[in-house]
């Protein structure tokens, strides 16, 4: 071994990049808080590792990031059956659509799901936690697309917002079901209402949209009292999230760079 050269040859240059990435996205959020008058560690930063190896998660792991997230139940099972079969500590949300038949997959290895935006999909998982014997925290996704008129305190839409720009596809419950799905979720066997999670409309102004996520919030804490969680904030809006009292992000490109376009 000759030193110098060799220490280098060996240098993990993937971790350096992530390591460099956490750091920036971090003062993002350290700043955003100082703005917002928050304490920065009110705001988890979850990292989306969707598309991404293994060996990524693991070089996270080492770094001290300990939330991951994923949104397809293929990957995310065979990815996690790896690294958690030498990484402990990771606690691993789910926050992709999600088929009602996938729900005892997911039910079975992720710690949070993000994306319950239906009673089927909530019974079905509560079921699926039962029978594995684990408690499942969940959050209600919202769709702030639908009713863009229909502002809690102003439920019959008037003087409406105009429409926001729709963008189907992405899920998320009509905010005139949230009562039923929370009631439905503090009821069950096996889950935990951890909160509300909603994913800014494309297009639209995110300040906007994440002040309406705030205040369904506010509704769900009057139901349930312990569930606050706000997953809001992707890597272009998380300082709107924070500003609207998001408590979790959920960060990918800016932290493991892009994903290969959608095949
Ligand atoms: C992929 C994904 C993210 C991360 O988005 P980035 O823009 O890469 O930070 C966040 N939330 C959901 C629901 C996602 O699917």
């Amino acid at each position: 071994m000759t030193g110098g050269e060799g220490a280098l040859a060996v240098r993990d240059e993937r971790k350096a990049v992530l390591a460099a990435n956490l750091a920036a996205v971090g003062q993002r959020v350290t700043r955003a808080c100082e703005a917002a008058g928050r304490d920065p560690a009110g705001v988890t930063v979850i990292v989306v590792t969707k598309f991404f190896p293994a060996s990524d998660v693991r070089r996270l792991a080492s770094l001290g990031v300990h939330d991951m997230g994923e949104n397809r139940d293929q990957e995310a099972s065979v990815k996690y059956a790896d690294v958690r079969s030498d990484t402990p500590g990771i606690r691993l949300h789910f926050i992709g659509q999600l088929q009602t038949n996938k729900a005892p997959s997911v039910a079975s290895y992720a710690d949070i799901v993000h994306t319950v935006d239906r009673l089927k999909l909530a019974r079905a998982l509560d079921r699926a936690a039962s029978q594995s014997g684990r408690r499942l925290r969940v959050l209600v996704q919202l769709d702030l697309d639908s009713h863009p008129g229909l502002e809690p305190g102003n439920p019959m839409g008037l003087a409406g917002g105009g429409p926001i720009h729709p963008e189907p596809g992405r899920g998320g419950a009509d905010p005139m079901v949230l009562p039923d799905l929370v009631a439905a979720i503090r009821d069950s066997t096996s889950l935990d209402l951890g909160g509300v999670m909603a994913v800014a409309p494309l297009g639209a102004d995110p300040d906007r949209a994440f002040g309406r996520l705030a205040e369904f919030a506010g509704q769900v804490r009057d139901m349930v009292p312990e569930a606050s969680w706000v997953s809001a904030g992707m890597s272009g809006d998380l300082e709107a999230a924070i500003r609207h009292g998001a408590t979790h992000l959920r960060v990918g490109t800016a932290i493991l760079g892009s994903r290969p376009p959608l095949r």
